[in-house]
């Protein structure tokens, strides 16, 4: 049977709505597994259509052996692309560096592979209100499921701070959106205070169960792979329950014999919303709290509640953290979007990351390389068309023109033919 087991103080408990350990660590699902052979998960990829080919619900045995599957809520989730683009490799300086793109799940971000499990408990536990704090993802993936399960969802977003994409979906779910005057840090614990006192199920990444679903994204990517493994993993890190579950699957696919050779993890942070990247580079190890600031809303937490569970990620796959500011962020992001495939701000720092730790020589020119982009273009418009408008320091920016309804103008225009192709670097602009 699974258990939680506390990461702090390794006390083991029943699976039940207590997340943290009266040490004050958080919870983590601790499994007994059965007899696990990776053919199984080849098989299962050929019920086309069936709960058992979601790129989540294909690993239950290694996600959640015991639930019955007749609670399960799955919209089917996961089965992204892995891609590769030219111009992202040579922005990189890496020949072998690939793009999973977590923007293609049902509701748009990576959020769902969790929330699926997450929802699934919830409905199996006989839950009736689930909650969240979200800087938006997580409360359109919860909206949507919550949603399909029947379920009344409630979600507390940062006044004035959430992308349009993530609050219209929010709304059009039909949970009940509670907009905090604060930040995410400050919705998130209002949750954790009051989530007893409201009658919540809570659905944050603090639920076991979200990171438990949220290992898929690394099961998946290695299958694509033949299960050979890369060198290297770069995610973007925010609240770090991506950081936190990728080394646990890592570490129980190791533990199985199912994989030889653990990637190294690389945690992203942006540069105005650092708390763990000051924390790996540190003497004592300690998370300081922060008042976070940058473009990339969706890592834009300065109390990342699974900081101690993402330090043993890093640290178990001899992983690194790095920052990137948000100009970084956005020139990576309008290189990506201009290879065609396209991801929201905050997952472009995977890749101006992957480029920063390129030019440290940390990754190596012929490492393999898979870069998680966590969500997709269209979730935050405003952000990508101010960068192409106004942009002033927007290096790629690809401006559109105004012209008068004539073809001679228009024809004018086109042919001047001096406009850089978009993705082409802007050179010697103003001087
Ligand atoms: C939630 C989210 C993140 C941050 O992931 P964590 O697991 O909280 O570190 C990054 N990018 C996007 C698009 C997200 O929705
Ligand atoms: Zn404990």
């Amino acid at each position: 049977m699974a258990q939680f087991k506390c990461i702090r103080c390794g006390q083991t408990a029943p699976t039940n709505d207590n997340y943290v350990c009266p040490c004050g660590g958080l919870y983590e699902v601790h499994h007994d597994f059965g007899d696990i052979s990776l053919d199984h998960f080849d098989v299962k990829l050929s019920n086309i259509g069936s709960t058992w080919s979601s790129g989540v619900w294909r690993y239950k045995e290694l996600i959640n052996p015991e639930l019955d599957p007749r609670h399960i809520v799955s919209r089917p989730e996961g089965n992204t692309n892995l891609y590769k683009r030219q111009k992202v490799s040579e922005y990189a300086g890496i020949d072998g560096i690939y793009m999973k793109h977590e923007g293609e799940n049902p509701s748009g971000s990576f959020k769902d592979r969790g929330m699926t499990v997450g929802v699934s408990v919830a409905v199996e536990r006989g839950k009736r209100k689930v909650a969240c704090a979200s800087t938006g993802n997580t409360s359109a993936s919860m909206a949507a499921y919550a949603a399909q399960a029947g379920l009344q969802g409630i979600v507390f977003v940062p006044e004035g701070m959430i992308a349009y994409g993530k609050l219209a979906q929010a709304l059009a779910y039909g949970s009940k959106v509670v907009q905090v005057k604060g930040n995410f840090d400050d919705a998130m614990g209002l949750i954790r205070n009051g989530a007893k006192r409201l009658g919540f199920y809570i659905l944050n990444s603090i639920n076991p169960w979200r990171v438990e679903g949220q290992k898929s994204i690394v099961f998946e990517m290695l299958q694509q792979r033949r299960w050979k493994s890369p060198d290297w993993i770069v995610v973007p890190a925010g609240n770090l329950g991506n950081t936190s579950a990728f080394g646990k699957a890592l570490r129980e696919l190791k533990q199985l014999g199912l994989i030889d050779r653990m990637p190294r993890i690389a945690a992203i942070q942006a540069e105005g919303a650092n708390p763990f990247y000051k924390l790996w580079h540190s003497v004592d190890k300690k998370l300081e709290p922060m008042k976070p600031e940058t473009i990339a809303s969706a890592i834009k937490i300065g109390n990342p509640v699974s900081w101690e569970k993402a330090l043993r990620s890093i640290r178990e796959t001899d992983g690194v953290v790095e920052q990137v500011t948000d100009n970084q962020i956005l020139d990576a992001k309008a290189i990506i979007d201009a290879s065609g495939v396209g991801c929201e701000p905050a997952s472009a720092a995977s890749l101006a990351g992957a480029r920063k730790l390129r030019d440290m020589g940390v990754i190596a020119k012929d490492d393999q390389v898979v870069c998680v982009l966590t969500g997709n273009l269209l979730k935050d418009p405003e952000t990508t068309i101010n960068y192409h408008i106004k942009g002033v320091s927007a290096r790629y920016s690809n401006k559109p023109v105004v012209v008068e309804a004539n073809l001679d103008r228009i024809e004018a225009v086109l042919s001047q033919g001096n406009d850089p192709a978009p993705g082409q670097e802007v050179k010697n602009l103003g001087d």
